[in-house]
């Protein structure tokens, strides 16, 4: 099987999943017991807590575990609003956030702040001056996507939060980093973030642990109530298996994140080349690597719509994302935000690659959407 979706998910590494299963079948104490089983389990969150923390180039306290990016960006800003926006409410995002945080941002427009969302411009990308500008003395929050999931383009983060922060210090920065973390270096204190949200699961770590990084002295108001784990602020058993294979994954991957940049890099651009050949090819992405990540690749088959290329593909078993839809077929607008016509969008495909892929697999890709075209085509 070809597998080019691991912006959904990535196969979690064979040594994740041994951490994770020794975690189950030895370590398997509670955390919160006072006895050494439930020492021996803490001791695998503390020893992530650090991975973690010395992969952003920070302290352990400010790494905080909850259970995938969801929750994290949940927590970031409803957190935020809780503490910080009682008098100030206004809220900058951009108008192509993942899910988590665009529906949380809706509900929180819902109880009364007011979310300016930022649209790119007709070059399609972001500019930092946008963010900047919509900045007023009620803002409380700013929140940015790093790399952005569907088409993998790349929001002036730093650049926003930098000047963000000269200016107007009280303002509290959050990015979601979901689909950077471990493809770039990230240093917390260079992106100038307050805070961080990060997931395991697209790191070939396991899906339901994720975490977020909280720079010391911000408060943020719990949305869950119970016991004392993750000093309150995030109670509940802390999942010590998953935690563990998070930690593992980072050990691994961060090894190698800039050969890997290169040969991915490598890799978007080969595919690049072959679809850019194809009459019936339209490019979603940004092709220049300043502004995009090599990791993600949309386009779209022009007149098939893309649940019928996907299915075709996985019946050559080859699986990639539909472009244009996160979550269970819904369309997300992310595509639109670009102001690519709706026409395109329903025929987008995105390919996400890891260090797996190879440039057999693309040239496979390619020759099954040819045949495809083909023969999806000539049914119509
Ligand atoms: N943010 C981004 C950018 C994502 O791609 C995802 C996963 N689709 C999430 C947040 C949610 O992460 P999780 O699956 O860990 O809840």
């Amino acid at each position: 099987m070809i597998y080019l979706d691991n912006a959904a998910t990535t196969k979690p590494a064979a040594s994740v999943t041994q951490a994770i299963i020794s975690c189950l079948t030895e370590d398997y104490g509670n955390p919160s017991s006072l006895h050494r089983v439930g020492l021996q389990a803490q001791l695998h969150i503390d020893q992530t807590r650090k991975i973690i923390a010395d992969s952003l180039k920070t302290e352990k306290e400010t790494i905080l575990f909850t259970s995938g990016a969801t929750e994290s960006n949940n927590l970031a800003l409803h957190g935020i609003a809780g503490s910080y926006g009682k008098r100030k409410k206004r809220i900058i995002s951009s108008a192509v956030e993942h899910a988590s945080v665009k529906s949380t941002l809706d509900a929180l427009e819902e109880q009364g702040f007011e979310v300016i969302r930022i649209f790119p411009g007709k070059d399609q990308r972001f500019h930092a001056e946008d963010f900047i500008q919509a900045i007023n003395e009620q803002t409380c929050l700013i929140s940015m996507m790093y790399t952005e999931n569907e088409t993998g383009r790349l929001l002036p983060v730093s650049d926003v939060f930098r000047s963000v922060k000269k200016k107007y210090p009280a303002i509290i920065t959050h990015c979601d980093a979901v689909q950077a973390y471990m493809k770039y270096p990230i240093n917390i204190r260079n992106l100038q973030a307050d805070l961080l949200s990060l997931s395991a699961h697209k790191i070939h770590g396991a899906k339901g642990t994720g975490a977020l990084y909280i720079r010391k002295n911000i408060r943020l108001m719990p949305i869950m109530t119970g016991g004392k784990q993750e000093k309150s602020i995030r109670p509940g058993t802390e999942a010590v298996p998953l935690i563990a294979g998070f930690g593992e994954a980072v050990q691994l991957m961060q090894k190698t994140i800039s050969d890997r940049l290169m040969q991915t890099e490598q890799k978007k651009t080969y595919l690049l080349n072959l679809l850019s050949a194809m009459p019936d090819i339209a490019i979603n992405s940004d092709t220049d690597s300043r502004f995009s990540s090599p990791y993600i690749l949309n386009f779209s088959v022009k007149g098939i719509r893309s649940e019928i290329m996907l299915h075709y593909l996985e019946s050559k078993e080859i699986y990639v994302s539909s472009g244009s839809a996160c979550s269970k077929g819904v369309n997300s607008g992310v595509l639109h935000a670009y102001g690519i016509p709706d026409q395109i969008a329903d025929c987008a495909i995105r390919v996400s690659f890891s260090e797996d892929t190879t440039e057999q697999e693309l040239s496979a890709l390619i020759q099954a959407i040819q045949s495809g075209l083909h023969e999806l085509i000539r049914k119509k």
